[in-house]
């Protein structure tokens, strides 16, 4: 039997998404093994982290730094505004490495059966960074689902009368796929074949 610490380890990693008990147990195990090495790095790369996330006030990322490493990257394209939903669908489309300009967060989808209206998510926010001026293009990257479908509707229409380029990712994305869920080939591709709003 293992000490009550190790124990508390092994559930702590079984809370994560993708693991369970029986992969948290080899994970412990791993980092017995690798006590100089993997754990070390681990503890290192949680302490770094711990008490340094924060939101970014502009775009609604998370990261260690305000305004984020996204929204103050000078190689990136200030002139394209890649909308999303969540978090990850963020790190998603910029794992695919396609999208070169910069992103806006909503935290959620419009949702009438959760009573999730507007004012609940990041749009007034949007509304003021595209009103701003300096945006040629934004992309609404919502997931394929109804109500991604239905945010996506909405956010066009409020800006349609803009001087801007009103995209979408192209169809061919699965009904119903979360965009967190799709391969970075998929997404690319989502992006790369991206037409107009209408
Ligand atoms: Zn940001």
């Amino acid at each position: 039997m293992a000490s009550q610490e190790i124990e508390a380890l092994a559930n702590a990693l079984a809370r994560l998404p993708g693991l369970g008990p029986r992969s948290a147990r080899r994970a412990v195990l791993w980092l017995i093994k690798r006590r100089e090495t993997g754990l070390t790095q681990l503890v290192n790369a949680l302490n770094a982290v711990q008490g340094r996330l924060v939101e970014c006030d502009t775009c609604g990322n998370v990261d260690t730094t305000n305004p984020c490493g996204v929204c103050t990257d000078p190689r990136r394209d200030s002139r394209a505004l890649c909308v999303v939903e969540d978090v990850a669908d963020l790190w998603a489309l910029d794992r695919a490495r396609l999208f070169t300009g910069r992103y806006h967060v909503l935290g959620g989808r419009l949702s009438a059966l959760e009573g999730i209206g507007p004012e609940d998510l990041a749009i007034g926010k949007l509304l003021l960074r595209v009103e701003a001026g300096g945006i040629d293009e934004v992309v609404l990257a919502m997931n394929a689902t109804l109500e991604g479908q239905t945010t996506a509707h909405y956010i066009a229409e409020r800006i349609e009368t803009l001087p801007l380029r009103v995209t979408q990712l192209a169809h061919g994305l699965p009904v119903g796929g979360e965009l967190d869920y799709l391969d970075e080939g998929t997404l690319a591709q989502a992006l790369r074949a991206r037409r107009p709003v209408g």
